[in-house]
Protein backbone atom coordinates (compact mmCIF):
# COMPACT_ATOMS: atom_id res chain seq x y z
CA UNK A 1 0.00 0.00 0.00
CA UNK A 2 1.04 3.25 -1.00
CA UNK A 3 2.08 5.71 1.97
CA UNK A 4 -0.95 8.39 2.34
CA UNK A 5 -0.22 12.00 1.67
CA UNK A 6 -1.23 14.07 4.65
CA UNK A 7 -2.16 17.97 4.97
CA UNK A 8 -2.35 19.70 8.13
CA UNK A 9 -5.11 22.54 7.76
CA UNK A 10 -5.29 25.45 10.40
CA UNK A 11 -9.33 25.36 11.83
CA UNK A 12 -11.35 28.38 11.98
CA UNK A 13 -11.29 30.78 9.08
CA UNK A 14 -8.39 29.19 6.88
CA UNK A 15 -9.81 26.23 7.04
CA UNK A 16 -13.95 27.29 5.83
CA UNK A 17 -11.85 29.50 2.85
CA UNK A 18 -9.34 25.91 2.05
CA UNK A 19 -11.73 23.54 1.91
CA UNK A 20 -13.56 25.14 -1.56
CA UNK A 21 -10.18 24.72 -3.29
CA UNK A 22 -9.26 21.44 -1.59
CA UNK A 23 -12.62 19.80 -3.54
CA UNK A 24 -11.72 21.05 -6.89
CA UNK A 25 -8.71 18.53 -6.46
CA UNK A 26 -11.11 15.97 -4.79
CA UNK A 27 -10.18 16.33 -1.83
CA UNK A 28 -13.43 16.26 0.56
CA UNK A 29 -13.36 14.87 4.08
CA UNK A 30 -15.47 12.28 4.93
CA UNK A 31 -16.77 13.96 7.65
CA UNK A 32 -17.72 17.76 8.27
CA UNK A 33 -14.67 18.82 10.04
CA UNK A 34 -16.16 21.11 12.44
CA UNK A 35 -18.79 18.73 13.52
CA UNK A 36 -16.14 15.67 13.85
CA UNK A 37 -14.30 14.01 17.06
CA UNK A 38 -11.85 12.94 14.59
CA UNK A 39 -8.58 14.12 14.77
CA UNK A 40 -7.56 12.30 11.17
CA UNK A 41 -10.19 12.41 8.17
CA UNK A 42 -10.07 10.11 5.28
CA UNK A 43 -11.00 12.20 1.96
CA UNK A 44 -12.72 11.34 -1.00
CA UNK A 45 -9.02 11.37 -2.82
CA UNK A 46 -7.61 8.05 -2.39
CA UNK A 47 -4.42 7.82 -0.39
CA UNK A 48 -4.85 11.91 0.60
CA UNK A 49 -5.92 12.77 4.83
CA UNK A 50 -6.40 15.82 6.61
CA UNK A 51 -5.74 16.67 9.80
CA UNK A 52 -7.19 19.70 11.17
CA UNK A 53 -5.23 21.95 14.11
CA UNK A 54 -4.63 24.74 15.70
CA UNK A 55 -2.54 27.15 13.08
CA UNK A 56 0.64 28.14 15.13
CA UNK A 57 0.86 23.89 15.12
CA UNK A 58 0.56 23.55 11.63
CA UNK A 59 4.07 24.56 10.47
CA UNK A 60 5.87 22.28 13.26
CA UNK A 61 3.57 19.11 11.86
CA UNK A 62 5.07 19.43 8.64
CA UNK A 63 8.58 20.78 9.92
CA UNK A 64 8.79 16.87 11.56
CA UNK A 65 6.91 14.94 8.76
CA UNK A 66 3.99 14.10 10.55
CA UNK A 67 2.34 16.07 7.57
CA UNK A 68 3.29 16.20 4.46
CA UNK A 69 1.73 18.88 3.90
CA UNK A 70 -0.11 22.03 5.53
CA UNK A 71 -1.99 25.14 4.85
CA UNK A 72 -1.32 28.53 7.05
CA UNK A 73 -1.06 31.81 7.49
CA UNK A 74 1.70 33.66 6.85
CA UNK A 75 1.67 35.40 10.04
CA UNK A 76 2.20 32.00 11.61
CA UNK A 77 5.05 31.21 9.18
CA UNK A 78 6.40 34.58 10.07
CA UNK A 79 6.72 33.63 13.54
CA UNK A 80 7.67 30.05 12.89
CA UNK A 81 10.76 31.04 10.57
CA UNK A 82 10.20 28.36 8.33
CA UNK A 83 13.13 25.49 9.38
CA UNK A 84 12.42 21.60 7.40
CA UNK A 85 10.01 24.04 5.09
CA UNK A 86 9.31 24.72 1.34
CA UNK A 87 6.37 27.72 1.10
CA UNK A 88 5.59 27.00 -2.81
CA UNK A 89 2.12 28.73 -2.89
CA UNK A 90 0.23 31.20 -1.70
CA UNK A 91 -3.16 30.39 -1.91
CA UNK A 92 -4.33 34.16 -1.50
CA UNK A 93 -7.30 33.08 1.03
CA UNK A 94 -7.60 34.72 4.68
CA UNK A 95 -6.18 37.39 3.60
CA UNK A 96 -5.49 40.41 6.15
CA UNK A 97 -2.58 43.15 6.98
CA UNK A 98 -0.94 42.30 10.29
CA UNK A 99 -0.30 46.01 11.13
CA UNK A 100 0.97 48.44 14.11
CA UNK A 101 -2.09 50.11 15.65
CA UNK A 102 -2.53 52.14 18.72
CA UNK A 103 -4.78 55.32 19.95
CA UNK A 104 -5.00 58.21 17.90
CA UNK A 105 -3.67 60.91 20.28
CA UNK A 106 -0.71 59.00 22.24
CA UNK A 107 2.71 60.95 21.53
CA UNK A 108 4.84 59.24 19.66
CA UNK A 109 8.13 60.56 20.18
CA UNK A 110 11.24 58.78 18.54
CA UNK A 111 13.64 59.00 21.56
CA UNK A 112 11.04 57.13 24.18
CA UNK A 113 11.33 53.12 24.64
CA UNK A 114 7.87 51.62 23.18
CA UNK A 115 5.80 49.15 24.70
CA UNK A 116 4.50 46.96 21.76
CA UNK A 117 1.87 44.21 23.10
CA UNK A 118 1.43 41.24 20.96
CA UNK A 119 1.06 37.88 19.55
CA UNK A 120 3.57 37.54 17.02
CA UNK A 121 7.08 38.54 19.33
CA UNK A 122 9.36 37.31 16.29
CA UNK A 123 7.73 39.81 13.30
CA UNK A 124 7.43 42.53 15.80
CA UNK A 125 11.48 42.45 16.82
CA UNK A 126 12.26 42.38 12.92
CA UNK A 127 9.98 44.82 12.11
CA UNK A 128 11.23 47.70 15.12
CA UNK A 129 14.76 46.29 14.62
CA UNK A 130 14.77 46.94 10.84
CA UNK A 131 13.79 50.61 11.77
CA UNK A 132 16.69 50.93 14.04
CA UNK A 133 14.27 51.16 16.92
CA UNK A 134 14.54 48.83 20.31
CA UNK A 135 11.48 47.83 21.79
CA UNK A 136 9.84 46.41 24.85
CA UNK A 137 7.66 43.56 23.84
CA UNK A 138 4.91 42.12 26.15
CA UNK A 139 3.79 38.75 24.68
CA UNK A 140 -0.17 38.51 25.33
CA UNK A 141 -2.11 35.24 23.95
CA UNK A 142 -5.26 37.17 22.60
CA UNK A 143 -7.47 40.47 22.88
CA UNK A 144 -4.43 42.45 22.45
CA UNK A 145 -6.61 46.01 21.52
CA UNK A 146 -7.07 46.36 25.13
CA UNK A 147 -3.42 46.70 26.17
CA UNK A 148 -3.19 50.35 25.06
CA UNK A 149 -6.69 50.90 26.48
CA UNK A 150 -5.51 50.21 30.05
CA UNK A 151 -1.80 51.43 29.84
CA UNK A 152 -0.30 47.99 29.51
CA UNK A 153 1.66 49.06 26.22
CA UNK A 154 2.07 52.01 23.88
CA UNK A 155 0.84 50.27 20.53
CA UNK A 156 0.19 46.79 19.47
CA UNK A 157 0.92 44.52 16.34
CA UNK A 158 -2.05 42.49 15.19
CA UNK A 159 -4.04 41.16 12.38
CA UNK A 160 -6.33 43.74 10.42
CA UNK A 161 -9.03 42.67 7.99
CA UNK A 162 -11.98 45.46 7.74
CA UNK A 163 -10.60 47.34 10.86
CA UNK A 164 -13.46 46.81 12.63
CA UNK A 165 -12.42 45.92 15.79
CA UNK A 166 -9.14 48.73 16.26
CA UNK A 167 -12.06 50.90 15.38
CA UNK A 168 -14.60 49.24 17.79
CA UNK A 169 -11.46 49.91 20.78
CA UNK A 170 -11.36 53.51 19.58
CA UNK A 171 -7.86 52.27 18.11
CA UNK A 172 -6.13 53.53 14.63
CA UNK A 173 -3.82 51.60 12.18
CA UNK A 174 -0.49 53.20 12.23
CA UNK A 175 1.93 50.97 9.91
CA UNK A 176 1.94 48.01 8.00
CA UNK A 177 3.84 45.19 9.23
CA UNK A 178 3.24 42.54 6.82
CA UNK A 179 0.39 41.43 3.95
CA UNK A 180 -0.83 38.12 4.77
CA UNK A 181 -2.26 35.29 3.25
CA UNK A 182 -2.83 31.22 3.42
CA UNK A 183 0.25 29.55 2.44
CA UNK A 184 0.89 25.66 0.92
CA UNK A 185 3.93 24.52 3.01
CA UNK A 186 5.69 21.26 2.11
CA UNK A 187 8.11 19.05 4.62
CA UNK A 188 11.52 19.18 2.30
CA UNK A 189 12.10 15.20 2.90
CA UNK A 190 8.62 14.74 1.40
CA UNK A 191 9.24 16.60 -1.67
CA UNK A 192 11.64 14.39 -2.27
CA UNK A 193 10.28 10.90 -1.38
CA UNK A 194 6.59 11.92 -2.65
CA UNK A 195 7.69 14.46 -5.41
CA UNK A 196 5.42 13.29 -7.78
CA UNK A 197 2.37 12.97 -5.71
CA UNK A 198 3.69 16.48 -4.00
CA UNK A 199 3.99 18.01 -7.54
CA UNK A 200 0.56 17.41 -8.87
CA UNK A 201 -1.68 18.38 -5.67
CA UNK A 202 0.17 21.76 -5.83
CA UNK A 203 -0.43 22.30 -9.65
CA UNK A 204 -4.41 21.31 -8.90
CA UNK A 205 -4.14 23.62 -5.92
CA UNK A 206 -2.72 26.10 -7.65
CA UNK A 207 -5.17 25.74 -10.27
CA UNK A 208 -8.46 26.04 -7.96
CA UNK A 209 -7.00 29.65 -6.49
CA UNK A 210 -6.30 31.01 -9.36
CA UNK A 211 -9.45 33.81 -9.79
CA UNK A 212 -11.63 32.39 -12.47
CA UNK A 213 -12.46 34.54 -15.56
CA UNK A 214 -15.69 35.73 -13.90
CA UNK A 215 -13.83 36.51 -10.49
CA UNK A 216 -11.24 39.06 -12.69
CA UNK A 217 -14.48 40.16 -14.23
CA UNK A 218 -16.93 41.35 -11.39
CA UNK A 219 -14.18 42.85 -9.54
CA UNK A 220 -13.39 44.91 -12.44
CA UNK A 221 -17.18 45.98 -12.46
CA UNK A 222 -16.69 46.12 -8.44
CA UNK A 223 -13.77 48.72 -9.02
CA UNK A 224 -15.32 50.60 -11.74
CA UNK A 225 -18.56 51.41 -9.17
CA UNK A 226 -16.06 52.62 -6.50
CA UNK A 227 -14.68 55.50 -8.01
CA UNK A 228 -18.66 56.62 -9.00
P1 LIG B 1 -11.28 43.07 11.75
O1 LIG B 1 -12.12 43.56 12.90
O2 LIG B 1 -12.08 42.63 10.58
O3 LIG B 1 -10.17 44.04 11.37
O4 LIG B 1 -10.56 41.74 12.24
C1 LIG B 1 -9.62 41.82 13.25
C2 LIG B 1 -9.67 40.61 14.15
O5 LIG B 1 -9.79 39.41 13.43
C3 LIG B 1 -8.38 40.53 14.95
O6 LIG B 1 -8.67 40.07 16.25
C4 LIG B 1 -7.55 39.53 14.18
O7 LIG B 1 -6.69 38.81 15.06
C5 LIG B 1 -8.58 38.64 13.48
N1 LIG B 1 -8.22 38.34 12.08
C6 LIG B 1 -8.43 39.12 11.02
N2 LIG B 1 -8.03 38.54 9.89
C7 LIG B 1 -7.55 37.34 10.24
C8 LIG B 1 -6.97 36.24 9.52
N3 LIG B 1 -6.80 36.27 8.20
N4 LIG B 1 -6.58 35.17 10.22
C9 LIG B 1 -6.75 35.13 11.56
N5 LIG B 1 -7.27 36.13 12.30
C10 LIG B 1 -7.67 37.21 11.65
Amino acid sequence: MIEPLTIAVSKGRILQESLPLLAQAGIVPVEDPDRSRRLILPTGRAGVRLVVIRAADVPTYVQYGAADLGITGKDVLLEHGGAGLYEPLDLGIARCRMMVAGLPDAAREPGIRLRVATKYVASTRRYFAAQGRQVEIIKLYGSMELAPLVGLADCIVDLVDTGGTLKANGLVPLDLVAEISSRVIVNKAAMKMKHDRVKALLRELEEAARPSDRDRRSRRHAGAGEGR
